[in-house]
Protein backbone atom coordinates (compact mmCIF):
# COMPACT_ATOMS: atom_id res chain seq x y z
CA UNK A 1 0.00 0.00 0.00
CA UNK A 2 1.14 3.59 -0.92
CA UNK A 3 2.50 5.59 1.95
CA UNK A 4 -0.21 8.37 2.70
CA UNK A 5 1.36 12.17 3.01
CA UNK A 6 -1.60 14.45 4.61
CA UNK A 7 -0.87 18.00 5.33
CA UNK A 8 -3.02 19.88 7.84
CA UNK A 9 -3.56 23.09 7.39
CA UNK A 10 -5.46 23.66 10.54
CA UNK A 11 -6.82 27.08 11.31
CA UNK A 12 -4.32 28.84 8.71
CA UNK A 13 -4.85 30.80 5.44
CA UNK A 14 -7.85 33.48 3.54
CA UNK A 15 -9.63 31.95 0.72
CA UNK A 16 -6.62 33.65 -1.85
CA UNK A 17 -4.36 31.76 0.20
CA UNK A 18 -5.35 28.32 0.31
CA UNK A 19 -6.09 28.42 -3.24
CA UNK A 20 -2.53 29.33 -4.12
CA UNK A 21 -1.75 26.51 -1.53
CA UNK A 22 -3.86 23.80 -3.43
CA UNK A 23 -2.46 24.90 -7.14
CA UNK A 24 1.35 24.47 -6.27
CA UNK A 25 0.32 21.00 -4.24
CA UNK A 26 -1.20 20.03 -7.25
CA UNK A 27 1.57 21.20 -9.42
CA UNK A 28 4.26 18.99 -7.91
CA UNK A 29 1.80 16.05 -7.32
CA UNK A 30 2.26 14.01 -10.54
CA UNK A 31 4.34 10.75 -10.47
CA UNK A 32 4.88 10.44 -6.83
CA UNK A 33 4.73 7.15 -5.44
CA UNK A 34 2.77 8.29 -2.41
CA UNK A 35 -1.07 9.52 -1.66
CA UNK A 36 -1.27 13.24 -1.24
CA UNK A 37 -4.10 14.34 1.34
CA UNK A 38 -4.64 17.99 2.01
CA UNK A 39 -6.75 18.93 4.66
CA UNK A 40 -8.05 22.96 4.49
CA UNK A 41 -10.18 24.57 7.34
CA UNK A 42 -13.78 23.72 6.65
CA UNK A 43 -14.71 27.11 5.19
CA UNK A 44 -12.31 26.35 2.32
CA UNK A 45 -12.82 22.66 2.00
CA UNK A 46 -15.45 22.87 -1.02
CA UNK A 47 -13.14 25.48 -2.88
CA UNK A 48 -9.78 23.43 -2.38
CA UNK A 49 -11.49 20.41 -3.67
CA UNK A 50 -12.65 22.10 -7.23
CA UNK A 51 -9.32 22.89 -6.91
CA UNK A 52 -8.16 19.54 -6.54
CA UNK A 53 -10.60 17.63 -8.48
CA UNK A 54 -8.69 15.61 -11.33
CA UNK A 55 -5.41 16.36 -9.86
CA UNK A 56 -4.22 13.03 -8.01
CA UNK A 57 -4.34 14.92 -4.77
CA UNK A 58 -7.25 14.51 -2.43
CA UNK A 59 -8.91 16.65 0.26
CA UNK A 60 -10.40 16.16 4.00
CA UNK A 61 -11.78 18.01 7.02
CA UNK A 62 -10.01 18.52 10.02
CA UNK A 63 -13.19 17.17 11.99
CA UNK A 64 -16.68 16.55 12.10
CA UNK A 65 -19.76 16.10 14.51
CA UNK A 66 -20.83 12.53 14.94
CA UNK A 67 -24.45 13.15 14.08
CA UNK A 68 -25.64 13.33 10.20
CA UNK A 69 -27.23 16.95 10.59
CA UNK A 70 -29.27 18.60 13.19
CA UNK A 71 -29.18 21.32 15.92
CA UNK A 72 -25.82 22.01 16.37
CA UNK A 73 -24.44 25.13 15.57
CA UNK A 74 -21.14 25.63 14.38
CA UNK A 75 -20.41 22.11 13.36
CA UNK A 76 -19.99 20.19 9.99
CA UNK A 77 -21.31 16.77 9.39
CA UNK A 78 -19.09 13.98 7.62
CA UNK A 79 -21.89 13.84 4.89
CA UNK A 80 -21.68 17.74 4.70
CA UNK A 81 -18.17 17.04 3.64
CA UNK A 82 -18.54 14.59 1.67
CA UNK A 83 -20.74 16.43 -0.81
CA UNK A 84 -18.32 19.39 -1.72
CA UNK A 85 -15.61 16.74 -2.12
CA UNK A 86 -14.05 15.67 0.37
CA UNK A 87 -12.76 12.00 1.01
CA UNK A 88 -10.87 12.32 3.99
CA UNK A 89 -11.52 13.49 7.98
CA UNK A 90 -9.08 13.71 10.47
CA UNK A 91 -10.52 12.80 13.83
CA UNK A 92 -9.17 12.84 17.66
CA UNK A 93 -6.14 15.30 16.96
CA UNK A 94 -5.35 16.35 19.76
CA UNK A 95 -5.95 20.31 19.83
CA UNK A 96 -9.53 19.13 19.67
CA UNK A 97 -8.98 16.60 22.61
CA UNK A 98 -7.17 19.00 24.50
CA UNK A 99 -8.98 22.59 23.61
CA UNK A 100 -12.34 20.98 22.88
CA UNK A 101 -12.91 18.12 25.41
CA UNK A 102 -12.97 15.55 23.11
CA UNK A 103 -13.42 12.23 24.78
CA UNK A 104 -12.02 8.89 23.33
CA UNK A 105 -16.21 7.72 22.70
CA UNK A 106 -16.81 11.16 21.18
CA UNK A 107 -13.99 9.92 18.85
CA UNK A 108 -15.15 6.58 18.18
CA UNK A 109 -18.68 8.26 17.53
CA UNK A 110 -17.27 11.37 14.88
CA UNK A 111 -15.11 7.98 13.44
CA UNK A 112 -18.44 5.67 12.74
CA UNK A 113 -20.14 8.83 10.90
CA UNK A 114 -17.39 9.34 8.77
CA UNK A 115 -17.08 5.68 7.91
CA UNK A 116 -21.07 5.95 7.40
CA UNK A 117 -20.88 8.86 4.97
CA UNK A 118 -17.87 7.49 2.47
CA UNK A 119 -15.54 9.79 4.06
CA UNK A 120 -11.94 8.26 5.42
CA UNK A 121 -11.18 8.61 8.78
CA UNK A 122 -7.64 9.56 10.17
CA UNK A 123 -8.05 8.83 14.21
CA UNK A 124 -5.20 10.27 15.51
CA UNK A 125 -4.00 9.12 19.20
CA UNK A 126 -0.58 9.77 21.05
CA UNK A 127 0.84 10.86 24.55
CA UNK A 128 1.70 14.27 26.07
CA UNK A 129 5.18 15.05 27.47
CA UNK A 130 4.54 14.21 31.16
CA UNK A 131 2.76 11.05 30.12
CA UNK A 132 5.88 9.76 28.30
CA UNK A 133 8.05 11.52 31.27
CA UNK A 134 5.90 9.08 33.66
CA UNK A 135 6.71 6.09 31.31
CA UNK A 136 2.99 5.74 30.34
CA UNK A 137 3.10 6.36 26.70
CA UNK A 138 2.00 2.65 25.59
CA UNK A 139 -0.43 2.93 27.96
CA UNK A 140 -2.00 5.80 26.71
CA UNK A 141 -1.85 5.13 23.06
CA UNK A 142 -3.20 1.75 24.02
CA UNK A 143 -6.42 2.77 26.12
CA UNK A 144 -6.82 5.56 22.81
CA UNK A 145 -6.77 2.74 20.25
CA UNK A 146 -9.09 0.78 22.60
CA UNK A 147 -11.63 3.63 22.97
CA UNK A 148 -11.77 5.71 19.70
CA UNK A 149 -11.74 3.28 17.05
CA UNK A 150 -15.34 1.54 16.31
CA UNK A 151 -15.33 -2.66 15.60
CA UNK A 152 -14.62 -3.09 12.01
CA UNK A 153 -12.33 -0.22 11.47
CA UNK A 154 -11.63 1.50 7.62
CA UNK A 155 -9.86 4.09 7.90
CA UNK A 156 -6.18 4.91 9.14
CA UNK A 157 -4.48 5.58 12.42
CA UNK A 158 -1.98 8.52 13.23
CA UNK A 159 0.88 8.55 16.11
CA UNK A 160 1.14 12.03 16.97
CA UNK A 161 2.92 12.87 20.11
CA UNK A 162 1.54 15.76 21.65
CA UNK A 163 5.22 17.07 22.60
CA UNK A 164 6.11 16.70 19.19
CA UNK A 165 3.34 18.91 17.41
CA UNK A 166 4.17 22.83 16.48
CA UNK A 167 6.83 21.76 18.81
CA UNK A 168 10.70 21.40 16.21
CA UNK A 169 10.94 18.81 18.43
CA UNK A 170 10.73 15.40 16.51
CA UNK A 171 10.44 11.69 18.20
CA UNK A 172 13.26 9.57 17.46
CA UNK A 173 13.30 6.87 14.67
CA UNK A 174 13.51 4.61 17.80
CA UNK A 175 10.92 6.02 19.40
CA UNK A 176 8.66 5.75 16.29
CA UNK A 177 9.64 2.04 15.58
CA UNK A 178 8.98 1.35 19.28
CA UNK A 179 5.46 3.51 19.56
CA UNK A 180 4.31 2.06 16.02
CA UNK A 181 5.12 -1.44 16.41
CA UNK A 182 2.95 -1.96 19.51
CA UNK A 183 0.33 0.08 17.31
CA UNK A 184 0.54 -2.28 14.84
CA UNK A 185 0.05 -5.56 17.98
CA UNK A 186 -2.80 -3.29 19.20
CA UNK A 187 -4.55 -3.55 15.69
CA UNK A 188 -3.81 -6.64 15.36
CA UNK A 189 -4.97 -7.86 18.90
CA UNK A 190 -8.17 -5.58 18.58
CA UNK A 191 -8.94 -5.95 14.56
CA UNK A 192 -7.36 -9.51 14.14
CA UNK A 193 -5.99 -9.98 10.55
CA UNK A 194 -7.59 -6.37 9.03
CA UNK A 195 -5.45 -4.83 11.99
CA UNK A 196 -2.37 -5.57 9.44
CA UNK A 197 -3.53 -3.31 6.63
CA UNK A 198 -4.43 -0.55 8.94
CA UNK A 199 -1.79 2.34 7.61
CA UNK A 200 -0.17 3.95 10.82
CA UNK A 201 0.79 7.82 9.86
CA UNK A 202 3.93 9.10 12.37
CA UNK A 203 2.96 13.44 12.82
CA UNK A 204 4.95 15.61 14.77
CA UNK A 205 7.34 18.55 13.14
CA UNK A 206 7.98 16.20 10.13
CA UNK A 207 9.79 18.48 7.61
CA UNK A 208 11.59 17.73 4.32
CA UNK A 209 14.69 17.40 6.40
CA UNK A 210 13.70 14.83 8.40
CA UNK A 211 11.16 12.71 6.47
CA UNK A 212 12.90 10.02 4.73
CA UNK A 213 14.56 8.83 7.84
CA UNK A 214 11.10 9.09 9.47
CA UNK A 215 9.49 7.73 6.69
CA UNK A 216 11.73 4.53 6.88
CA UNK A 217 10.71 3.30 9.82
CA UNK A 218 8.85 -0.06 10.04
CA UNK A 219 4.95 0.22 10.26
CA UNK A 220 5.20 3.90 9.35
CA UNK A 221 2.74 4.11 6.47
CA UNK A 222 2.77 7.59 6.05
CA UNK A 223 3.13 11.44 7.45
CA UNK A 224 0.07 13.54 8.91
CA UNK A 225 2.18 17.56 9.24
CA UNK A 226 0.93 20.38 10.39
CA UNK A 227 3.43 23.22 9.81
CA UNK A 228 5.38 22.12 6.91
CA UNK A 229 2.33 21.32 5.19
CA UNK A 230 1.67 25.15 4.61
CA UNK A 231 4.44 25.25 2.21
CA UNK A 232 3.67 23.54 -1.01
CA UNK A 233 7.31 23.38 -2.11
CA UNK A 234 8.30 21.91 1.35
CA UNK A 235 5.14 19.40 1.79
CA UNK A 236 6.28 18.06 -2.11
CA UNK A 237 9.69 17.43 -0.94
CA UNK A 238 8.32 15.49 2.36
CA UNK A 239 5.89 13.66 -0.10
CA UNK A 240 8.83 13.06 -2.61
CA UNK A 241 10.83 11.50 0.57
CA UNK A 242 7.81 8.35 0.92
CA UNK A 243 9.05 5.11 0.16
CA UNK A 244 7.99 3.62 -3.00
CA UNK A 245 5.18 1.48 -3.12
C1 LIG B 1 -0.26 18.13 13.36
O1 LIG B 1 -0.81 19.08 13.86
O2 LIG B 1 -0.93 17.16 12.99
C2 LIG B 1 1.19 18.18 13.23
C3 LIG B 1 1.82 17.05 13.08
O3 LIG B 1 1.79 19.42 13.30
P1 LIG B 1 3.34 19.77 13.05
O4 LIG B 1 3.78 19.01 11.81
O5 LIG B 1 3.37 21.24 12.83
O6 LIG B 1 4.08 19.32 14.25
Amino acid sequence: MPQLIAGNWKMHGLKAEAAALAQGVAAGAQGLGCELLVCPPALHVAAVAEILAGTPVAVGGQDCHQAEQGAHTGDVSAKMLRDVGASWVILGHSERRQNHGETDELIREKTQAAMAAGVTPIVCVGETAEQRAGGQETEVVGWQLAGSLPKPFDGVVAYEPVWAIGTGKTATEADVAQMHAFIREELVRQFGDAGMGIRILYGGSVKASNAAALLAVPHVGGALVGGASLKADEFLAIARAAKPD
